[in-house]
């Protein structure tokens, strides 16, 4: 039975107040990190700890970012597509680059038999209804070492998608391939058209891409609420600011709102170890914004005062909220999540009446897999089945606020618990 203070929480969290607080983060504009935006929605979450009564605090990092300017896909007949890069493609050289299309399946070794490719622009187009191209690094540098000079994806949703030129790997040191081409992608719908021009024999395209890959700062902000009998252990709850692309209203706005409303049902307690809420950034890509924090904790000597830290990211659109149980980075063992609080929030889930699921992330683990690297429990709540996601479509209007007010919920109850019970687990 959850306690009297316990249902007063659940009654001071809002979805729709969770979706306010995603409309203000999306309007600080272009949030990829070192991004215009990006400065403008730490600033707006340093305000909103700071009004809550937060003890506020930046860790500055430096990183890779990511701005892409004019892009173009056009075919020798003049048709042009919509279309985006993935984050981190090279640039094309001022003019684009031109040259005869050629089809590559899905973009393995075995599908380049018989191909010639040098030169020429290749066309690769994502299996079944998978993302599993969404690392595109690995694929563009087979391209690269056969001699093509450009590559165009096809997505199969009917938008583009933003992916990454990333080799997807958990090891930051390995995080892209040394050869490497620019690449756009298209959506399904385009992708029949340039499909079709290929069949009809010696189509040629022209592919411009604008882009900048500048060392940024940026910065992790913490708001912590001090522990009143034990402020030196702490229960952090993340959500990472940042999107793939404009305006990542569920990635991840989503995480972002309900933390907010998490801070601000539980500001003015007084649990007895200490709440940080941490807003994060550069998690697109590998996560090397929350690894820099990892490394910042590590430095200071405090990485393991975390108890538990649980991460909010993209929950507020597609079915079943989920725990992710197992995490797969393709050069690392898999990644199991904290057992006992996952069981703590299913228990929680129970008692409330929500219904929360587990499942396995194949393609990547988002921050939690940086804190159980380094030994702190760690859980995290997903949907991932939001079709919309890494598209301009990621809109606000599209958040399901009873989602938000559920996950919100759970997590609040639950540090509130973590927060106030005798011993807690070390195991991550
Ligand atoms: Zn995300």
């Amino acid at each position: 039975m959850p306690a009297s203070f316990e249902l007063e929480l659940r009654g001071r969290i809002s979805g729709r107040r969770a979706i306010s607080h995603i409309e203000d983060l999306v309007a600080t504009g272009d949030r990829f990190v070192g991004g215009d935006g990006d400065g403008r929605a730490a600033e707006l979450v340093r305000t909103r700890f700071r009004d809550l009564g937060l003890e506020v605090a930046d860790r500055e990092f430096e990183t890779l970012g990511y701005r892409h300017g004019r892009v173009e896909l056009r075919l020798g007949n003049g048709r042009a597509f919509d279309a985006i890069p993935p984050y981190f493609s090279p640039p094309t050289p001022p003019g684009g680059v031109e040259g005869e299309l050629v089809f590559v399946g899905g973009g393995e070794e075995a599908d380049y038999e018989g191909l010639d490719v040098e030169g020429r622009i290749v066309v690769m187009q994502e299996v079944g209804f998978g993302y599993s191209r969404f690392w595109l690094g690995t694929f563009v540098a087979l391209a690269a070492r056969r001699g093509a000079v450009a590559m165009v994806v096809i997505h199969p949703l009917p938008w583009p998608y933003r992916m990454s030129l990333e080799a997807g790997n958990g090891d930051l040191a390995s995080r892209f391939c040394d050869e490497q081409l620019p690449v756009v992608c298209v959506s399904g719908i385009d992708g029949g058209q340039i499909l079709h021009a290929i069949g009809a024999g010696g189509a040629r395209a022209t592919l411009m891409v604008e882009a900048e890959l500048p060392r940024v700062t940026s910065w992790n902000v913490s708001g912590t609420l001090r522990g009143s009998e034990l402020p030196d252990e702490v229960v952090l709850v993340h959500a990472h600011r940042d999107h793939g692309l404009e305006p990542g209203a569920n990635d991840n706005g989503s995480g972002y709102g309900t933390m907010l409303e998490v801070a601000s049902a539980l500001a003015g307690s007084r649990p007895r170890r200490s709440l940080e809420f941490l807003c994060t950034t550069a998690e697109e890509g590998v996560t090397p914004g929350v690894a820099a924090y990892i490394a910042a904790r590590e430095a200071e000597g405090t990485l393991g005062q975390i108890r538990a830290a649980i991460d909010l990211d993209m929950f507020g659109v597609g079915g079943k909220v989920k725990l992710v149980e197992l995490g797969l980075w393709p050069d690392r063992p898999p990644i199991p999540h904290t057992e006992w609080l996952m069981r703590r929030v299913e228990e929680l889930a129970d008692e409330l009446g929500y219904d929360v699921g587990r499942m396995t992330a194949t393609w990547g683990v988002a921050e939690s897999g940086r804190f159980l690297e380094a030994g702190v429990p760690a859980i995290w709540f997903w949907k991932p089945d939001d079709f919309y996601y890494h598209s301009v479509h990621d809109t606000a209007d599209k958040l399901d606020g009873n989602s938000l007010k559920a996950v919100g919920d759970l997590t609040a109850i639950t540090m509130w618990r973590l927060a106030n019970e005798a011993g807690l687990p070390r195991e991550p």
